[in-house]
């Protein structure tokens, strides 16, 4: 195993971006599944696009570490556009694809009699669990978080990438 593409960690600064993804990545100590010198487990393997220069990151650390501006969420105005990489398998999930893993639980729950239409009361946030993702990782169990997984190939999401979803999509 002397050739794992794992091992292969490349450091991008703007203007630059690493040429081993279809799209403008950079980032820090970057491997080839998207983990990078900040988030580095297993499930780490989420890179999500910023607004400023549309281009994408493992994380704000690594924004803010390749470029010299201000980190900018991905506008809501753009939430059907790409804003999101599955650094397992490549693909693009849009903002609203990635995002509404959050919400299909809570639609389901809550879909009867509801008047619906216009009522952005941002439901995903009353869920606390800031600890737990971290036996769940450990556990390497996945059963009931089929919600963090790339809906292309399966591979498990961090589920606490959506805990700081504020960082990254504009709420
Ligand atoms: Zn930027
Ligand atoms: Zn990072
Ligand atoms: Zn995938």
């Amino acid at each position: 195993m002397g050739t794992n593409p794992t091992d292969d960690r490349r450091t991008t600064t703007a203007p630059a971006t690493d040429d081993r993804f279809a799209v403008p990545l950079r980032g820090v100590a970057v491997d080839a599944e998207t983990r990078c010198a900040h988030w580095d487990s297993a499930v780490d393997v989420v890179a999500l696009r910023f607004g400023c220069c549309a281009a994408y990151y493992p994380c704000d650390a690594c924004h803010e570490a390749a470029t010299d501006h201000e980190a900018e969420p991905w506008p809501r105005d753009r939430f059907d556009e790409p804003a999101v990489l599955c650094g397992a398998c490549g693909a693009t999930l849009t903002a609203r694809e990635y995002l509404d893993g959050d919400g299909e639980a809570q639609r389901a729950s809550s879909s009867e009699g509801q008047s619906p239409s216009g009522n952005r009361a941002s439901p995903g946030d009353s869920r606390a669990k800031p600890d737990d993702s971290e036996a769940q990782r450990a556990s390497g169990s996945r059963t009931q978080s089929s919600d963090d997984a790339c809906p292309r190939c399966d591979a498990a999401f961090n589920p606490g990438c959506r805990a700081h979803r504020d960082r990254y999509f504009e709420s």
